[in-house]
């Protein structure tokens, strides 16, 4: 049956729905415990949370990553870096020569027992991406919390000692995420200020600005609090819908692992407790790259966050923007 955001997409897909076209990259969410518990986590991540994977689902992740011949291995969480195994993991995907992205949070990097990470990571040519919602004080602590924003200046400031974000081999790429209920600003123009403001402020530097959209989902839409807010946020995310993104939704060319082997289009459903559907198997264990690379992606209205505007997914905006 179609939703809504199926109905909306019929133009591009025909009557299949939103297909995936192929398995580029599989994204595991380690586990949802993080050293932070940021206003707008769609995760609902905290230091509290319990939920980590542990190695017998990795040793299915690495015979997965055999049968589809993926390269691309995306770790998130909560703090990646906060399971146990986060280091064998990344050795073993070396070993199988994949390409290995982490998302860090930045602060995770200041722990006693993780400050040697950032050369864990350059020997491993490990390729970063963090979560950095603004340039200043004021509008990242606001989101993530007091002091997150000295701290993460401190651990790009010791990445960039290592040559992240200098070096063409060692990207270290930041994610600006709105303050609000409102769409990200041209992804470009916003590099471009962060590139000045953090040269001038801190002498540091970056590789890309990636921007991403709020999706309704998680503690971002608990904050939507407020007669007819989340209705009118949802408005915008479906009076921005751009045809041109449905190609690139990142859903069709991934696969994401929750920290339990439960199978995913995105880390959005993950976070809803969408399961891969209709027919494909929902487990690492029943992992079958031919029948996950043409199946049929579940949808819902969260979706339209990820077609508002230039689009937004986990590399940032789909369309040009400028
Ligand atoms: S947004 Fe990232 S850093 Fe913040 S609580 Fe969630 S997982 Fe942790
Ligand atoms: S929310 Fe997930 S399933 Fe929906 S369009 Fe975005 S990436 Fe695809």
């Amino acid at each position: 049956m179609f939703n809504q955001f199926d109905t909306a997409i019929t133009s591009q897909t025909g009557d299949k729905g939103l297909v995936s076209e192929a398995i580029d990259t599989l994204q595991l969410n380690l586990g949802l415990k993080c050293n932070q518990q940021c206003l707008h986590c769609h995760l609902e991540c905290s230091p509290w949370r319990p939920e980590m994977m542990e190695w017998p689902i990795m040793e299915h992740i690495l015979d997965a990553v055999d049968a589809s011949q993926c390269r691309l291995i995306d770790l998130t969480g909560g703090a990646p870096e906060l399971n146990p195994h986060f280091r064998r993991l990344i050795r073993s995907l070396k070993e199988k020569g994949c390409h290995v992205k982490v998302r860090t949070n930045l602060t995770i990097l200041l722990e006693t027992d993780t400050e040697d990470l950032p050369s864990f990571f350059k020997e491993h040519e490990v390729e970063l991406v963090s979560s950095m919602p603004c340039y200043t004080d004021e509008n990242v602590c606001a989101q993530r919390g007091a002091g997150v924003y000295r701290k993460s200046i401190e651990a790009i400031r010791r990445l960039n000692a290592e040559g992240y974000g200098i070096e063409a081999s060692l990207p270290l790429s930041l994610v600006y995420n709105p303050g609000g209920d409102f769409l990200p600003s041209p992804q470009r123009d916003l590099e471009n200020d962060y590139r000045l403001e953090l040269a001038e402020r801190f002498g540091i530097s970056f590789t890309h600005l990636l921007t991403i959209t709020n999706m309704p989902v998680g503690r971002f839409r608990k904050m939507l609090t407020g007669p007819g807010r989340l209705d009118a946020y949802m408005d915008l995310l479906k009076r921005s819908y751009n045809p041109a993104t449905v190609s690139g939704l990142m859903c069709r060319r991934q696969v994401s692992i929750g920290w339990d082997g439960s199978l995913y289009d995105c880390d959005f459903n993950l976070a809803l407790g969408l399961t891969v559907n209709h027919g494909a198997p929902d487990h690492i264990r029943e992992f079958v790259p031919d029948t996950l690379r043409s199946r049929r992606i579940v949808t819902g209205g969260h979706c339209f966050g990820c077609t508002a505007g230039a689009g937004s997914s986990c590399g940032g905006v789909i369309v040009d923007d400028r």
